[in-house]
């Protein structure tokens, strides 16, 4: 499946703001965001002012960005939270939330959202006692994560542990750091979800 291999930092600069895409750097002031507040390229210290269109498109591009979701399935995802009862918009980033990558990056057993993606495809977690592989699984309330017993020893492992440990964790998930697993409690909401985005430009994309 294609997806982006550029310069990520390009990326949150195109977005006006942080994706968190780096780790670590992300947190420290040699991220881009700060340093070049204008968007990358040739002409991107002059462009104008964007249009409706280019607003929500702005909107939903920093989101599938965030999260390193690619198109189709975003699309996917929105059809899903169309479905369900309730704003459409919150509904669209609280399925999105649930995908494990971004749970095992919530958790703290990772450093970036790109970085769980990869541990999730070397099959170093379990989701309620089974390997789970698959990055864009969706968890639900109940469900148990854990770190296999065969990864608890791998130096990368440790290391991503040490580097989150004061990392907060949302209310919707519990974590034991002793026992190297997670708990969903709850579905996501909106207040849990810390993206600088406003859900609702997105839908008005979607609903043209
Ligand atoms: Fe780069 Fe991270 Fe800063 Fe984004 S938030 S510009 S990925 S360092």
């Amino acid at each position: 499946m294609a997806r982006y291999t550029g310069a990520v930092c390009r990326l949150c600069r195109r977005e006006g703001q942080k994706l968190f895409l780096k780790g670590e750097r992300c947190y420290t002031d040699k991220c881009s965001v700060g340093r070049r507040s204008y968007a990358p390229g040739q002409h991107g210290q002059g462009r104008k002012k964007l249009s409706e269109y280019g607003i929500q498109l702005r909107a939903k591009q920093a989101t599938r960005r965030y999260y390193g979701i690619l198109e189709g399935q975003f699309r996917h995802y929105y059809e899903l939270a169309e479905k369900k009862e309730g704003k459409t918009g919150e509904q669209l980033l609280s399925i999105i939330e649930t995908r494990l990558d971004n749970v095992i990056y919530r958790l703290g057993f990772a450093t970036s959202r790109p970085e769980a993606r990869q541990l999730v495809l070397h099959n170093h977690f379990l989701v309620n006692g089974r390997k789970v592989n698959i990055p864009s699984f969706l968890v639900k309330p109940g469900d148990v994560i854990k770190i296999t017993e065969k990864s608890r020893g791998s130096e990368k492992i440790k290391q991503v542990l040490e580097t989150n440990a004061s990392r907060p964790v949302p209310k919707w998930l519990e974590v034991n750091k002793e026992a190297l697993e997670g708990k969903v409690v709850a579905l996501p909401t909106r207040e849990d979800i810390d993206l600088a985005v406003e859900e609702t430009l997105i839908v008005e994309l979607y609903s043209k």
